[in-house]
């Protein structure tokens, strides 16, 4: 089973047939699932979501968010408070402290909603998708027999709030530090409950992100935000470079990903797809000089799987769906963030959108680093090696060595 914060953090992490998965209700009612996975929520479950705001209330965050790190934090990769580029999200502001609903204004499912936000926006999301996840291990007595249990959990504060005040933020700092501790309960609890020894936890994650660009900048590095005008602008060139071409530019819509078009009318027309992205490709990349690359769905559909593939095309290839992906997609230069204009994202094949963690804990580990490649597709893997399971032929990733 899985929990997270997010509903599609929890729904990924538990594959195609998870028990349950649970996550955050937004609406205010606690922790909630789909009928997709069951009918009902099971008891421990709906007994946790009784009185969640009294308990948000009553806790340490239950006036404000305020930090509980040191006024001075020099010497750390910690920036200040204030930053020019953070997006106000918690309480319509982007410095600490960040004050809990206002409780004097009824009614009471409005209220119990703004809760809801406050909890999804605050370090109380991770604490309690821990505290949950501790309860699923008591009441399902996970660990306790012959047979492998996984239990998928996300911690999403960390998206939700990074993504608002950026990777270096006193906010993120503060969230990290928060759920360095609820980890270490959890860890605790499993030790208890599952015997030390007996469980194995993998922690990553599912993208890295941007310093903000005008922190970079600051730092004297290249880095910009491209407007949605900007963009926009450029995609109208390639609409028109394509229209006075072909005499219909096929356009249907674009985002800061791609150009799409649509394929009855191509289809109706009579003219070659390939043709026509590659027409809008040049016209688009001539107009954008903030793009580092512009791929054409051809370019990333012939990739031949027998021979080795350029770098740029191989990491764009990875997130490439021939029915979904757009007919021109582009890739913006290091440090450009585009149509995203506060706060920061990811999504680009830069290493800072790619590098995350892998941690392998508990189990027959041996505490050490590796500073080897790896990915997390190799957790699978390596979680079926510990297992003495056969790895199937068509996993992607390997098993790592974890002594
Ligand atoms: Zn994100």
């Amino acid at each position: 089973m899985t929990i997270s914060t997010k509903d599609r953090a929890a729904i990924g992490l538990g594959g195609q047939h998870p028990d349950l998965a649970l996550w955050w209700d937004l609406a205010g009612s606690g922790f909630m699932t789909s009928t997709w996975f069951t009918g009902e929520l099971p008891a421990f479950v709906r007994a946790w979501n009784e009185g969640w705001v009294e308990r948000a209330r009553a806790s340490d965050l239950g006036a404000s968010w305020a930090s509980s790190l040191p006024e001075s934090l020099d010497g750390t990769l910690t920036a200040a408070d204030d930053r020019v580029g953070e997006a106000n999200f918690l309480d319509k502001r982007h410095t600490f402290p960040y004050d809990a609903p206002d409780l004097s204004k009824p009614p009471e499912d409005k209220q119990r909603a703004q809760w809801a936000s406050f909890v999804y926006h605050s370090p109380l999301s991770d604490r309690w998708v821990l505290e949950l996840a501790g309860r699923a291990v008591e009441s399902l007595a996970l660990g306790s027999d012959e047979h492998v249990d996984y239990l998928g959990v996300s911690c999403s504060a960390c998206d939700i709030v990074g993504h608002a005040t950026g990777p270096y933020s006193r906010e993120v700092t503060d969230l990290l530090l928060r759920d360095d501790r609820e980890l270490g309960k959890f860890f605790a609890l499993l030790d208890e409950r599952v015997g030390a020894g007996r469980w194995l936890a993998v922690l990553s994650a599912d993208h890295g992100v941007l310093e903000l660009p005008e922190a970079l900048l600051a730092q004297g590095v290249d880095a910009g935000r491209v407007s949605s005008k900007e963009l926009s602008a450029a995609v109208k060139g390639a609409r028109a470079a394509v229209k006075a071409r072909f005499g219909d530019d096929f356009f249907v819509d674009s985002d800061a990903s791609g150009i799409r078009f649509s394929a009855e009318r191509l289809r109706a027309a009579g003219v070659a797809p390939k043709d026509v992205r590659a027409e809008a490709k040049a016209a688009f990349a001539a107009a954008a000089p903030w793009c580092e690359r512009v791929f054409t769905w051809d370019e990333l559909a012939e990739l031949d799987p027998a021979k080795p593939w350029p770098e740029d095309l191989r990491l764009q290839r990875h997130s490439f769906e021939a029915e979904r992906s757009a007919d021109v997609l582009f890739q913006p230069r290091r440090g450009w963030l585009v149509s995203v204009g506060v706060g920061t994202s990811h999504g680009t094949p830069h290493p800072y959108d790619r590098r995350v963690p892998l941690v392998f804990l508990g189990g027959r580990v041996v505490a050490g680093g590796d500073p080897r490649a790896a990915s997390p597709a190799d957790v699978v893997p390596t979680l079926l090696g510990e297992l003495g399971l056969a790895l199937p032929a068509e996993l992607d990733g390997r098993p790592l060595p974890l002594r």
